[in-house]
């Protein structure tokens, strides 16, 4: 037997409606914002990710589903922003007036350990604020991300957010964490070793217990609780607070939030939930204005951030499957089709009996699907009526074929 992969999963019939739901209310929350939902390849160059993503982070060296074609290495997308950034350089998106406010939901691919909220297969929703390098885009997109949240009924969510500073005031900061964390290189993890040389402040992010001890020591504290900000970086921080508390988005400092990505800077957020267990981040992102220029672009200030659909899946309450409004009970088909017809092009949901069953059996079928059914048995078809049973009360009607929609009640 041929199974789904490990780490892949169906997304159910019964499921569907809720799934269905996410997305229409992402098109509603963003559309009212003016972001346009842009749709790009499920798979890139493989140096896209490389250079976009970066390549000191676990997408890029562990969690890739790379692969070969015509001498070309392609990989599945692990996440949608350097796509969108491409897109936007590739389509000359730069010319539009700015900012150009874009979203995007779909299937993203890594290559993980299976577990509770951690699927090889997985599904992000996500904005992307293109044009902007003021304060006031980074808090309309966390905006958005809570609206969104609170949209689908997730009111109860922990922000966390921080800044990392410009370059300038990065290399500073990546500067004294080397310092201070050198001595205790042999206790850090392998991978923290490996991030020491390439990108030293995701150490902070590692969640190896050991390596946390490590972060809570005396002198590890004063290095990452320090001001290593600029006054600019210091002053687009304070306003990005500031406008959201106008906007009563309560939300969490956390200096030791870095994000997995190589290419965040200034403003990073995360949104967690107490509900989801070891893997509880629903939504991360932050700003990168230097990615567009990275990826071969002019110079464009940037923000955004991606959702993880599954993790919001199992948090929101979930739809149950409509009833079918209609059964037909017949034995003639040519006519039950007409009717079907007039039922669905009405608005209505109707199916009928495809297996040639008596007249019980197809109106047992309908008591278990249907809100009515409607019969057109021979009686009815001689007297161009039909009988209208409601399935809830039992109440019968035999009505004209003119005039029967009216007495179908959703
Ligand atoms: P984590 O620390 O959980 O690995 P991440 O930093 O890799 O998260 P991002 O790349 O920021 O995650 O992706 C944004 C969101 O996408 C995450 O907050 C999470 O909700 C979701 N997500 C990421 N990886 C997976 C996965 N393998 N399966 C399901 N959801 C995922
Ligand atoms: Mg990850």
């Amino acid at each position: 037997m041929i199974q789904a992969q490990k780490g892949t999963k169906d997304i159910l019939p019964e499921d569907v409606l809720t799934w269905q739901n996410m997305e229409q209310k992402a098109n509603e929350v963003f559309s009212k914002a003016n972001f346009q939902e842009l749709r790009t390849p499920i798979f890139e160059a493989t140096e896209l990710f490389a250079r976009g993503v970066g390549d000191s982070t676990d997408i890029v060296n562990k969690e890739m589903y790379t692969f070969e074609k015509s001498e070309r290495s392609l990989t599945l997308r692990p996440e949608n922003t350097a796509g969108v950034v491409r897109a936007y350089i590739e389509h000359g998106f730069s010319r539009l007036p700015q900012p150009v406010k874009l979203w995007y939901k779909g299937p993203m691919f890594r290559y993980e350990r299976p577990q509770a909220g951690r699927q090889r297969q997985f599904h992000q929703v996500g904005v992307e604020m293109f044009g902007s390098a003021e304060p006031s885009a980074d808090a309309e997109v966390i905006n958005l991300a809570v609206k969104y949240l609170n949209e689908l009924g997730l009111n109860d969510l922990e922000i966390e957010i921080n800044s990392l500073g410009c370059p300038d005031c990065r290399a500073k900061y990546r500067e004294a964490i080397k310092t201070v964390l050198k001595p205790y290189l042999p206790e850090l993890c392998e991978d923290c070793n490996f991030r020491y040389e390439k990108n030293p402040l995701r150490i902070l992010d590692c969640k190896v217990d050991s390596c946390k001890k490590i972060f809570e020591k005396d002198e590890v504290q004063k290095v990452i609780l320090g001001d290593f900000i600029c006054p600019e970086c210091k002053e687009h921080f304070e306003k990005v607070k500031e406008y959201l508390t106008a906007l009563n988005i309560p939300f969490k400092e956390n200096k030791l939030l870095v994000r997995g990505l190589d290419y965040y800077n200034r403003t990073v957020f995360e949104i967690k939930s107490n509900n989801l267990g070891s893997q509880n981040a629903v939504c991360g992102g932050g700003r990168y204005d230097s990615l567009v220029e990275t990826l071969g672009g002019v110079s464009t200030p940037a923000v955004g951030w991606a959702m993880g659909m599954e993790r919001l899946f199992s948090l929101i309450q979930k739809f149950k499957s409509k009833r079918l409004d209609v059964f037909v009970v017949s034995e003639n088909i040519a006519e039950t089709f007409k009717i079907i017809d007039e039922l669905r092009t009405n608005g209505f949901s109707a199916e009928f009996d495809y297996a040639n069953r008596k007249f019980k059996k197809q109106l047992d079928k309908a008591a278990k699907t249907a809100k009515y059914a409607l019969i057109l048995m021979e009686d009815e078809l001689k007297s161009n009526t039909v009988t209208i049973k409601n399935l809830d009360s039992s109440e019968q009607v035999n009505v004209s074929r003119d005039e029967y929609l009216s007495y179908i009640k959703i």
